[in-house]
């Protein structure tokens, strides 16, 4: 009977984590290999946004509703403010939670801890210090990115700041992407996100440091250098021979902005489902993330073109109208335009597989000790 032979799943990301919570709650076995010595090891303790404006229903409620804990930290995020390169500050504002700050790592409080706990309470066995080489039986992947199309880099700290974010638009800081400042319990994360440029990320966080020092009054107690990459493609197909591949590793992400965790996570329960009714996979997850991540590739094109003063322009346009999840709604989402002009942008946008700047010798930038990181 194959229903009793365990599935194996190689890695204990969010996406591999849901699948295995999946599949044990239909009463398959489930062996999750995890190769760091427990969860989250990729994050430590950093802030994140669940991000809450992709659909109008509430990200946790589509969390519940995909059989997915909710049961971890999470500070909802109604009201932050942006700046612009000029240093002018815009207000972010949204009736509902913009996005729900959460932690990552193996604290008690954690994303990532949730979801193990979860995954052990319904029966699977997760093996830690366990790195997948090869799989015989049926197995799902993930893990995590194969290639960095952007980075974010910068610092977790202690502060007596209040909760709240606060991001810059300035390609000085983040080149085609965005700085940003997360503070939640008296923790905080300050990261350059950026697009390109990754061989001069220490030039890029010394000034975003700088420019919140300046602009909100960072305060950082005990600060510790973090950072990761991020790999964002829309893949041909999301299976590697005869296995399912889920969440970045598949190039789930968004590319736009990089709020990869819930893609990760429905990745992993589509995953799981198509192994327990036996249906196509790639259908699975091209009915539901395929258009949004196609949307967020042409955003991307978009974005990379618009420079500090596009920046400027989107930020007085997004003051002019009133809720913020609204208009990012929009954004998301496609339309007739964008569905014409997605040609186009998916012909701008690659996935660099790696850094064109960056020869891989001798080097400590953040992809290569990333890369190092995977593989030892
Ligand atoms: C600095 C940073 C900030 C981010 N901020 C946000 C944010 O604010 N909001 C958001 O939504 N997303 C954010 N993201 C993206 C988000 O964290 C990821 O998209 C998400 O964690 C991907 O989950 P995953 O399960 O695909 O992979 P991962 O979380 O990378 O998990 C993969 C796991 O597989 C393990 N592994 C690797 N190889 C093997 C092997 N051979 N055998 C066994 N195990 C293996 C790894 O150790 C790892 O634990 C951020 C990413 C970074 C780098």
């Amino acid at each position: 009977m194959t229903e009793n032979i365990p599935v194996e799943i190689a890695g204990a990301g969010p996406a591999g984590l849901a699948a295995a919570i999946t599949l044990a709650r239909a009463g398959r076995p489930v062996i999750v290999h995890e190769a760091q010595p427990e969860v989250g090891c990729r994050f430590k303790c950093d802030l994140q946004g669940l991000e809450n404006w992709t659909t109008r229903q509430d990200a946790l409620v589509v969390l519940q509703e995909l059989g997915i804990t909710t049961d971890f930290k999470r500070l909802p995020c109604h009201h932050g403010t942006a700046f612009d390169a000029w240093g002018q500050a815009y207000g972010i504002d949204s009736h509902e939670p913009l996005f729900y700050m959460v932690e990552r790592g193996h604290g008690p409080d954690t994303l990532d801890t949730a979801l193990f706990h979860q995954a052990l309470a319904l029966g699977a066995e997760v093996r830690f210090n366990s790195r997948v080489q090869h799989v015989q039986g049926p197995a799902i992947f993930d893990t995590g990115p194969k290639a960095a199309d952007a980075i974010a880099v910068g610092y977790h700290f202690d502060t007596r700041m209040p909760d709240g974010f606060w991001a810059i638009c300035d390609d000085t800081l983040a080149p085609q992407g965005y700085a940003y400042l997360l503070v939640m319990g008296g923790k905080g994360t300050v990261k350059s996100c950026m697009f390109t440029g990754f061989k001069q990320e220490a030039h890029y966080v010394q000034r975003t440091v700088e420019a919140f020092k300046h602009l909100v009054g960072l305060e950082m107690i005990d600060p510790r250098p973090h950072g990761g990459v991020g790999n964002f493609r829309i893949p041909l197909t999301a299976r590697s021979g005869a296995h399912a591949v889920v969440g970045e590793q598949a190039g789930f992400q968004d590319t736009l902005w990089g709020f990869g965790m819930r893609s990760a996570v429905i990745s992993g329960v589509l995953a799981a489902r198509s192994l327990l009714e036996g249906s196509d996979y790639d259908r699975l997850w091209q009915r539901m993330l395929g258009e949004l991540m196609a949307t967020a590739v042409l955003n991307r094109a978009l974005y990379g073109l618009l420079g500090n003063r596009g920046y400027r322009w989107l930020l007085r346009h997004r003051e002019n109208h009133s809720d913020a999840r609204e208009l990012l709604h929009r954004y998301y989402h496609p339309s007739y335009v964008k569905r014409l002009l997605a040609p186009l942008a998916r012909r701008r946008f690659q996935s660099q597989r790696k850094d064109e700047s960056c020869n891989h010798v001798d080097c400590s930038c953040v992809w290569c000790r990333h890369g190092r990181e995977l593989h030892t």
